[in-house]
């Protein structure tokens, strides 16, 4: 558990992958807004910025930002773990009495940061942003997120909230929650609504990428998607009893059939091809049940190893009291 806490206001994590084309501009607006004096004043802040895994020049950037600004922490990860593993270490090693996970690519605007710290003040303790209207996306990558949630939704037991993505401010409660939820399939996004405290929504315009390029082509997409459904619901796994049940039903409705037939009239039940296709349609369904099943196992297989969800190659840090165990959790 962090113990470091309190060493600062408000701490902004932020992962980053290959994003040299951005992220000076990330870091001159963050620091700008954040050095606003005036309504809602941020009192002390850091920047967690965590370099996760990149194999462009983003890791010597965030170097030279640690050298030119106390207010830059730097997280330098041993390989990419992911988008969702990234956040999680800035997690772990910012020290703010409120954390915000917001991404590099400015797409999460930081004023709305200062609306989301605002409201922290007023005693909300997970500040969420909706976002309203998306530019720049393409109209599949809208339709599939929406899907998505739907989907979400109606299968797991805690809601979680549609159109609301990882952008989001924490109380020093809701990290220290987090943290203790080790998974190592992580949608922090429905972690953060699953833990509970007070939840606030934030509506927001999402604005488009200023730089480089997403790092979710679609493949990445279905397995964040496929954690959502599978981390947070056993309902698959009731679906695979259902099919069980209709295929019996089915059979059963079957044998009545060629009985009746048999018995009251002189037509009999022929042909191979039904046989060929009840075979395959069985083989199908089977086949299916399995690979759900699996998807459970598997992961139990992963929880039970379990492994880091990161590995720390350097903290960079001006906090002298950090601990130096910054190796793993
Ligand atoms: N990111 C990361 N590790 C990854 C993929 C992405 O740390 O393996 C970071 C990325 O640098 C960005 C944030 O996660 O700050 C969101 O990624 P991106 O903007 O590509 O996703 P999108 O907004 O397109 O969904
Ligand atoms: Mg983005």
């Amino acid at each position: 558990m962090n113990t470091r806490i309190g060493s600062c206001q408000l701490s902004v994590v932020v992962p980053c992958y290959n994003e040299q084309e951005v992220l000076a501009a990330c870091h001159g607006e963050l620091t700008r807004v954040l050095s606003t004096v005036g309504a809602g004043k941020v009192e002390s802040y850091e920047i967690v910025y965590v370099n996760d895994g990149s194999k462009d020049s983003t890791g010597d950037q965030l170097r030279a930002l640690f050298a030119s600004d106390p207010h830059v922490k730097v997280v330098d990860l041993a390989r990419n773990f992911g988008h969702q593993r990234a956040v999680s270490a800035g997690l772990e090693y910012a020290s703010g009495q409120a954390v915000a996970i917001m991404d590099a690519d400015l797409q999460d605007p930081p004023e709305v940061l200062l609306q989301m710290f605002d409201l922290w003040l007023q005693g909300n303790e997970v500040i969420y942003g909706v976002r309203d209207t998306r530019q720049g996306e393409s109209w599949f990558k809208l339709a599939t997120a929406r899907w998505f949630y739907r989907l979400l939704n109606s299968l797991s037991e805690r809601p979680i909230p549609e159109d609301a993505g990882d952008f989001r401010l924490l109380d020093r409660r809701a990290v220290n929650a987090l943290l203790q939820m080790k998974e190592q399939h992580r949608l922090l996004r429905a972690m953060s609504s699953w833990i509970g405290f007070r939840q606030h929504p934030l509506r927001y315009e999402r604005a488009s990428r200023a730089a480089g390029e997403t790092k979710y082509p679609l493949r990445r997409m279905i397995a964040l998607a496929l954690d959502g459904v599978l981390s947070f619901s056993v309902v698959p796994l009731r679906v695979v009893s259902v099919m069980g049940l209709a295929a019996a039903i089915l059979a059963a409705l079957g044998i009545l059939y060629a009985l009746v037939l048999r018995l009251f009239t002189s037509i009999w039940v022929e042909g191979w091809t039904l046989l060929f296709i009840a075979m395959l349609f069985l083989g199908g369904v089977q086949m299916l049940s399995l690979g759900i099943v699996g998807e459970y196992i598997g992961r139990i297989y992963t929880e039970v190893k379990q492994r880091p969800l990161f590995l720390v190659r350097e903290l960079l840090t001006h906090d002298a009291t950090a601990a130096p165990d910054h190796a793993q959790r």
